[in-house]
């Protein structure tokens, strides 16, 4: 049967791709050697700088956030290299498990999945590291499977206090143009992002911000790759091409989105995100649910995962508002699998989008019987309103 109306999809990425954008990638592709090209090739390349915040390179790639994962690791790393990385939640063990299979010794500082990486941690265990086996620091930005952030600039710092040389490596494959960030100010070496979250385009672009460091690194690393390599992308990116077929309807859309970026200003797009994580929260808790990152001031403005009363299950709940409310919410990954449900509220959002989409869970409760408080719609509104 067909669902009237428009479909919430209130997942954590990928994000809904606005009017705007999908009317830019329906353009025809173009010949990817040809001159017309060159000029799609330097805007994307330029302007992903202004996003990631940095002077260096962004590598762009045809591929899933998965890709550029792989990428970072095998362009600066070398075979039985160690690596530190923090146990945030599902994705970062999702990247461990990558080092692991790339034949790297990847250590996990254990996390419990309710908050950010703790840069305490990260110093003590590299000062006991004296002579200096750690080739790399690798931190989730925002985890997306437990809507906690990282706080970045603060682990460099802890890399620093160690007088460590490792380099410095963060996924913000779901955080990038949500939240605030800074390539080069934090002194971030690999940043590795993806198209389909707060870039708002479907999913298939995947990109590596690299430092000088990082590139000199590269020179040296002995993990195989092809594909991936760097080297072979520098030349012709200078031009703005690619060494093999890009993603070209993408890149239209890539830079239509940088310009929407823009035109509503990217400290603006945080703001909005963080907003509209406050009046989510705001709602969860008078529901009488608990949000899953538990650490104050870490809370994302991307996503809010939301725990589940012992005894009711999240899919079903999530299956039900499906059902009846045509909405996608995100599901709990591995560990928390059936006990989390996730809210989106990123990329090309506002504030009714956000009501509607709380009403949608509030609605949920009810029909569920999940118990709950009613009114934390309201909540939120009064929130929005301040
Ligand atoms: C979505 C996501 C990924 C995985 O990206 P794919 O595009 O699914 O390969 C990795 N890390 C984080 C934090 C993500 O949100």
């Amino acid at each position: 049967m067909r669902n009237s109306g428009h479909h919430f999809l209130q997942i954590p990425g990928p994000s809904a791709v606005p009017e705007r954008i999908l009317g830019a990638i329906s353009k025809q592709t173009i010949d990817h050697r040809g001159p017309e090209f060159a000029k799609v090739g330097q805007r994307a390349l330029s302007g992903l700088k202004t996003i990631f915040k940095t002077k260096e390179h962004v590598f762009i790639y045809p591929a899933s956030g998965t890709g550029a994962w792989e990428a970072a690791l095998v362009n600066v790393l070398s075979p039985g290299d160690r690596v530190l990385m923090y146990e945030t939640g599902h994705f970062s063990t999702l990247w461990k498990k990558i080092a692991d299979k790339l034949g790297l010794k990847a250590e996990f500082l254990q996390g419990d999945w309710r908050g950010g990486a703790d840069p305490d941690q990260i110093e003590t265990f590299l000062s006991e590291d004296k002579t200096h086996e750690i080739k790399a620091v690798c931190v989730v930005h925002n985890e997306t499977s437990t809507g906690s952030v990282s706080p970045i600039a603060a682990v460099r710092k802890a890399i620093d206090r160690a007088n460590h040389p490792a380099l410095f490596m963060v996924d913000t494959i779901s955080g990038l143009a949500s939240l605030e960030y800074e390539h080069d100010e934090w002194g971030v070496d690999v940043t590795v992002s993806g198209s389909q979250k707060g870039l708002m385009l479907p999913p298939g672009l995947s990109f590596n911000a690299v430092s000088k460091k990082a590139m000199a690194a590269n020179k040296i690393a002995r993990l195989q790759r092809s594909y991936w390599d760097w080297a072979d992308m520098i030349g012709p990116n200078e031009k703005g091409y690619f060494p093999y077929t890009p993603n070209t309807n993408l890149l239209y859309g890539l830079n239509e989105a940088i310009d929407m970026l823009h035109e509503e200003g990217l400290q603006n797009v945080f703001a909005r995100h963080a907003r509209h994580g406050t009046a989510t929260r705001a709602a969860v808790r008078f529901w009488g649910l608990e949000v899953l990152c538990s650490k104050q001031g870490q809370e994302s403005g991307v996503l809010t995962a939301v725990l589940m009363p012992e005894d009711c299950s999240a899919d079903a709940f999530r299956a039900l508002t499906l059902e009846r409310f045509n909405i996608s919410l995100g599901n709990g990954l591995s560990k928390i699998a059936d006990k989390v449900f996730r809210i989106g509220h990123l990329g090309d959002f506002n504030d009714l989008m956000l009501v509607a989409t709380l009403a949608g869970v509030e609605m949920g409760l009810k029909k569920s019987n999940v118990p709950h408080s009613s009114g934390g719609v309201g909540i939120a509104m009064d929130r929005l309103n301040k």
